[in-house]
């Protein structure tokens, strides 16, 4: 059966949890002292989702202001960009919002974008509110999952819901 590549790439403001969804979906672990990641880093996975075999080329980047200019590289091509804020953290929202807005003018046509609010574990320090990242995501055709790599919560979900979004070939 042919398999179907997936290009990816993650994108959020640093610290939100990017490397760690990557961690979480790709190894099926968690180290709270991940290196922060310089540039970008590669992985990929394969997964089969209704009988369909996926393998995702998963492009990982650095939330620093410094490397925003390199973005393009990343999602050039891409079929689906996870934007990633954290829930405990309401200006990593408003990040995610600019993010949303370069992809809505200069990313692929047909991309799939998932929003992910991470650290949902976290669920005494919560500053953005379910219902109001869920209205976002609606109003922008997004699909929106709470995630916590440190549970994984949703992070396999995400990455199928995903799959089952994008354009037929
Ligand atoms: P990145 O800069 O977006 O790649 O973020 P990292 O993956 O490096 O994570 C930044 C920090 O947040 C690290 O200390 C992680 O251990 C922590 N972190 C990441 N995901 C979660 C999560 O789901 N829950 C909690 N509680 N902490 C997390
Ligand atoms: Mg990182």
């Amino acid at each position: 059966m042919a398999l179907r590549e997936v290009k990816v790439c993650l994108l959020g403001e640093s610290g939100v949890g990017k490397s760690s969804i990557v961690q979480r979906f790709v190894h099926d672990t968690f180290k709270p002292a991940l290196e922060s990641t310089i540039g970008a880093s590669f992985m990929s996975k394969t997964l089969t989702v209704d009988e369909k075999t996926y393998k995702y080329q998963i492009w990982d980047t650095a939330g620093q202001e410094k490397y925003r200019a390199l973005a393009p590289m990343y999602y050039r091509g891409a079929a689906a960009a996870v934007i990633v804020y954290d829930v405990t953290n309401e200006s990593s929202f408003g990040v995610l919002k600019d993010w949303i807005k370069e992809l809505q003018r200069h990313g692929p046509q047909e991309i799939v974008i998932a929003i992910a609010g991470n650290k949902c574990d976290l669920a005494d320090l919560r500053e953005v509110q379910y219902k109001d990242a869920l209205a976002y995501a609606e109003q922008t055709n997004a699909i929106f999952v709470e995630t916590s790599a440190k549970n994984a919560t949703n992070v396999s979900e995400m990455f199928e819901a995903i799959c089952r979004k994008l354009p037929d070939e």
